[in-house]
């Protein structure tokens, strides 16, 4: 709904009142997470279809239940025995539409007390309560109904989520009505998809299925027990990391990049677990682009891009998975239930072996074991004063202080020299005699220019730094490297 947020709060209008969306949609990182969902539940992906309907001050919570109910119980011909709804606590009217247009027994109208069911952008503006639909994969899956202590399981499956949005939050004390009163639907096709396909597991559905089998073909270990839910692990990240590449984003040590690394990582484990010596994501990919390349022409066209870099990824950490988990095995033999790894141990998996925390996080899950993260974050400030102080820099207080604020604003640069010699990126600051300056007037002037991202590799250690051309096409914001 990002892209129709401003919509919502009426600083800006659109020719249209309604809409319907196929979205593209990543949890794996920030507020919204289901990383380690991934594998255990049926239902969880990183990388999902969300699809979804928008009435920016047109129809609202009548027409919405009404469109909802309509669409699963005449057009999807899902039995009403096995559809319940949530509804926030206060909100009666919800209540009564539900009723009226469902004919739902109050049993099937569960009343949520939470914020699960009450949806805000923030501390202030638009929000309002939410109504959620379940289908009930049958009394042979575990779980229970929203609300209970077994909700988590996969019995009961949240497969659609409206929000009315019909207030605003100006404060933590007012709360007015909306004028316009608008909704917000999200259905995650994936879920929907197992519910038509009449299996509780999405990774049972044709899309998943094709690729799990593609994958036992070429890894020759049978989909069952254990092995099951490395090929599901694998199916999912490969997904999450052909369209996060596809969308331009390149594994690194910061921000997105590095959710896109620890995404990659986990999924070269699970191919390390499934007995796999060879890189193997990159071979999963024109399987993927062959089910999905039609309809998102971008995977198609970063194809050969994506399968580069998965590979060159999957070489590098091949390098060093394999005697990670060889300290890992070591230092954690002896510990028992529900012991804690300590937090140097983890800082070594992640310095020296390339482990991202939650790979070290996952991997002691099986073994009931916990990290100490504390004593991880203490070692990374350890880690980072140790840096500051062997900066050579100028010797000059105030330009180091510049230096190692501008690392602190804008972060790394990101270097794409191991796949590209050519590439985009975005001009983050000017430097010229030792300070940032907004703009340079002259061709004659020398200065430093930050980049958010670029194929140059920097001079450092003895290496020699790389030469070539920066062009700009709009000297205002880009530049093109050429090494
Ligand atoms: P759950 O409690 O099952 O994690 P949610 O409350 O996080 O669901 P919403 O944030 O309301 O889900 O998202 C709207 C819809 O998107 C859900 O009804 C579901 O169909 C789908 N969805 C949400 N998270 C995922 C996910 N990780 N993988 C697949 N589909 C998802
Ligand atoms: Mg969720």
């Amino acid at each position: 709904m990002v892209q129709f947020k401003n919509v919502f709060t009426g600083q800006e209008s659109r020719n249209y009142q309604r809409a319907v969306t196929s979205q593209k949609s990543l949890r794996a990182g920030g507020k919204h997470n289901d990383l380690e969902n991934v594998g255990y539940t049926a239902r969880h992906h990183t990388f999902f279809e969300m699809l979804g309907n928008f009435s920016f001050g047109d129809y609202f919570k009548e027409e919405a239940i009404y469109h909802a109910w309509n669409l699963l119980t005449k057009e999807f011909a899902i039995a009403k025995e096995k559809l319940y709804v949530t509804i926030y606590h206060t909100d009666e009217e919800a209540a009564t539409y539900w009723k009226k247009i469902a004919n739902l027994s109050d049993d099937r109208i569960i009343k949520i007390k939470t914020t699960d069911n009450f949806w805000s952008m923030g501390d202030t503006g638009p929000c309002g309560p939410c109504s959620e639909i379940f289908y009930d994969h049958g009394e042979q899956v575990k779980g229970g109904l929203p609300g209970t202590k077994d909700q988590d399981g996969d019995r009961f499956i949240e497969i659609w989520n409206m929000v009315f949005m019909q207030f605003e939050q100006l404060d933590s004390d007012n709360r007015i009505e909306l004028p316009k009163k608008s909704i917000d639907t999200g259905m995650g096709l994936e879920r929907i998809s197992a519910v038509m396909q009449n299996v509780y597991n999405n990774y049972e559905t044709d899309l998943f299925k094709e690729i799990i089998a593609y994958t036992e073909n070429i890894v020759k270990v049978k989909v069952e027990g254990e092995a099951k839910f490395s090929y599901r692990v694998i199916a999912d990240h490969l997904r999450a990391c052909a369209f996060l590449i596809s969308d331009g984003i390149m594994p690194s040590n910061e921000g997105r990049g590095y959710v896109l690394r620890r995404i990659m990582r986990r999924s070269m484990r699970h191919a390390h677990i499934l007995g796999s010596s060879e890189p193997l994501m990159y071979k999963l990919l024109p399987k993927l682009v062959d089910l999905m390349g039609t309809t998102y022409p971008e995977l198609r066209r970063a194809e050969d891009f994506a399968s580069n870099i998965l590979e060159q990824e999957e070489i590098r950490f091949k390098a060093t998975l394999e005697r990670g988990l060889k300290l890992l095995d070591d230092e954690t033999n002896h510990l028992s239930k529900n012991s804690e790894l300590s937090g140097e141990i983890v800082f070594k998996l992640y310095d020296t072996y390339g482990f991202p925390v939650d790979l070290t996080e996952d991997i002691l899950k099986a073994k009931q074991i916990s990290i100490d993260l504390d004593g991880f974050n203490n070692k990374m400030q350890e880690q980072k004063e140790r840096a500051r102080k062997s900066w050579l820099g100028s010797n000059e207080s105030k330009t180091d202080k510049m230096w190692f604020d501008i690392k602190a604003e804008f972060g790394s640069t990101e270097f794409l020299g191991y796949y590209l010699n050519e590439a985009e990126g975005k001009i983050l600051a000017l430097i010229k005699d030792n300070k940032l300056v907004d703009t340079i007037e002259t061709s004659q002037e020398k200065f430093t220019l930050i980049s958010n991202q670029t194929p140059f590799y920097g001079e450092s250690g003895g290496q020699m730094g790389d030469i070539g051309y920066i062009k700009s096409t709009n000297r205002r914001e880009n530049h093109q490297g050429r090494r």
